[in-house]
């Protein structure tokens, strides 16, 4: 169990840490919902550090895993790659391209809950779903994509 984090903190003992932990999460959290290609820990340090260069990629893992907790953004996993991140809180699965390694939000035609869309055992009850499917993004699926011009290094 991890303590909780900045909440908890006396706001008069260190104030000031306080304001940049608060900045600098917020750095992070925005680097996040700037864009909805599901960064990886390093991939936000960069983009924060190019706004904010004193920042250090403890404090970005740090950010991300309070950010996580408080359920502000989700930790998007797939087998052993290093967790990646996604602002997006609507129910929504993660499709993960087998091809350029990207991972694409694919949302419900219709929201509906769990039980609603899988057989679920009786006395199963879900707190989280996470959903994932393997297969081609638009790009690499795309007709024009299979011809020569490789996609993008992003
Ligand atoms: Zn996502
Ligand atoms: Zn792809």
């Amino acid at each position: 169990m991890l303590p909780p984090v900045e909440l908890s903190l006396p706001e008069a003992g260190a104030p000031k840490k306080a304001l940049r932990q608060t900045e600098q999460r917020k750095a992070v959290f925005e680097a996040l919902m700037e864009t909805s290609d599901h960064p990886s820990a390093v991939d936000v340090f960069m983009r924060v550090k190019a706004k904010m260069p004193s920042i250090s990629l403890a404090t970005v893992y740090n950010c991300l895993e309070a950010l996580t907790e408080s359920g502000v953004i989700r930790a998007v996993n797939h087998e052993r790659e290093p967790s990646r991140f996604c602002a997006n809180l609507q129910e929504h699965a993660h499709l993960f391209c087998t091809h350029c390694g990207s991972v694409t939000d694919l949302l419900l035609h219709t929201p509906m809950l769990p039980e609603q869309i899988w057989q679920l055992p009786q006395g199963v009850r879900i707190a989280h779903q996470q959903v994932s499917f393997q297969g081609l993004c638009a790009r690499c699926g795309s007709p024009e994509s299979q011809s020569s011009t490789p996609p993008d290094a992003v």
